[in-house]
């Protein structure tokens, strides 16, 4: 213990001496570049700067020197201290910024990574599209329906008034389920089910059947060999093409807006008559566009085929046809789905490509 003496002890005062003072300031800074880390230089720091540091010591002695003989040892021993000071204060500096810099590289973010996040599953726009018009027909009071896929070829088309020898029955527009002459088909169309509706329920029915068909055609960005059909029928006394027509029109302003009605053009159909082709008003420019490329300046947008059900498909089907009329339409489900989202290429719809789905998956 030392404290104010009046009579210099060398002994007393080793710590001031200049080899042990040199010692100290080399073994500080020796342990201040020591140091690898923050950590390390913190308890280096407390070792050599601390209370209990040599210089520490050194400092008090001071007091203990006669006043002669403080002002020279003060001043090597400030000299000391300033140099561990700085070396310290320098390591410090150092190993920040080799911190940061290692933080930055650490904790960059690769934006280009792949991320274990999953995308959430989504609802197909297809079958999207599809409940839209079945809660559409639930609206107007009418059943949806199914049918099978793979469905006899009476039904697919002899109930529904092809001839034997019509072109659509020739494998190169039907699948036919092997072997050929079984008599099964993958549907052509949805049309079967009203054959199967009339049959199992008898009159009157309001139906809907909404499901997918096959033709063979070739996959491009306007054909699919198995795409989307919406088809309606409704068979009671007094039906007439005015209520086909209001159908229509309330269905294509449903998916399309309001305003946007539909126009039928005579055509044929074995399973109506008369047949109509529908054309939709163009959504794009509303018939009022010369140049609109959607209806290419026409107005309106084939849509989809309808008439007045045959009235020997009444009669394949056990109603009577001088009692009950009805009508019937179908049109394609993805086709509409194209003219709903701008979609231009078809094959997109089945190529199960997830950002697809997330672009047109929701109904607005
Ligand atoms: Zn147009």
């Amino acid at each position: 213990m030392s404290g104010p003496n009046t009579s210099y002890d060398p002994v007393e005062v080793a710590a001031l001496d200049p080899s042990a003072l040199d010692a100290a300031v080399e073994a500080a800074l020796a342990a201040a570049a020591a140091a690898a880390t923050l950590e390390e230089l913190k308890a280096a720091r407390g070792a050599h700067q601390g209370d209990r540091s040599p210089l520490a010591l050194a400092n008090r002695e001071i007091g203990a020197l006669p006043p002669s003989a403080r002002a020279e040892a003060g001043k090597r021993v400030g000299e000391a201290r300033g140099r561990v000071g700085r070396a310290f204060a320098a390591r410090q500096a150092d190993l920040e910024a080799e911190r940061d810099a290692r933080i930055l590289v650490e904790e960059a973010v690769d934006v280009t990574l792949p991320t274990g996040r999953r995308p959430l599953g989504r609802r197909h726009p297809v079958e999207l599209m599809s409940q839209r018009i079945a809660d559409l027909f639930v609206g107007l009071g009418w059943e949806v329906v199914e049918g099978p896929e793979i469905e006899a070829e009476w039904f697919n088309f002899d109930a529904l008034n092809f001839d034997a020898d019509h072109p659509a029955r020739q494998m190169q527009d039907t699948f036919y389920v092997d072997p050929p002459q079984g008599g099964l088909v993958l549907r052509t169309h949805t049309s079967p089910v009203q054959a199967r509706t009339l049959l199992e329920r008898g009159v009157p029915v309001y139906v809907a059947a909404i499901g997918r068909v096959f033709r063979t055609d070739e996959l491009d960005a306007t054909h699919m060999p198995a795409f989307h059909q919406v088809e309606g029928l409704a068979v009671d006394e007094g039906i007439t093409m005015a209520h086909l027509k209001g159908t229509l029109d309330r269905l294509a302003a449903e998916l399309f807006g309001e305003g946007i009605t539909t126009r039928l053009r005579p055509s044929y159909f074995p399973f109506t008559e008369p047949s109509a082709e529908m054309d939709l008003r163009c959504f794009v420019c509303r018939g009022e566009d010369p140049q609109c490329r959607a209806c290419k300046g026409t107005g309106w947008i084939e849509w989809g085929g309808c008439g007045m059900v045959n009235r020997n498909v009444l009669t394949a089907c056990g109603v009577d046809p001088e009692r009950y009329t009805g009508f019937a339409f179908g049109m394609g489900v993805d086709r509409a789905l194209m003219f709903r989202t701008g979609a231009s290429d078809m094959r997109d719809m089945i190529e199960g490509d997830v950002r697809f789905d997330a672009q047109f998956g929701m109904e607005v």
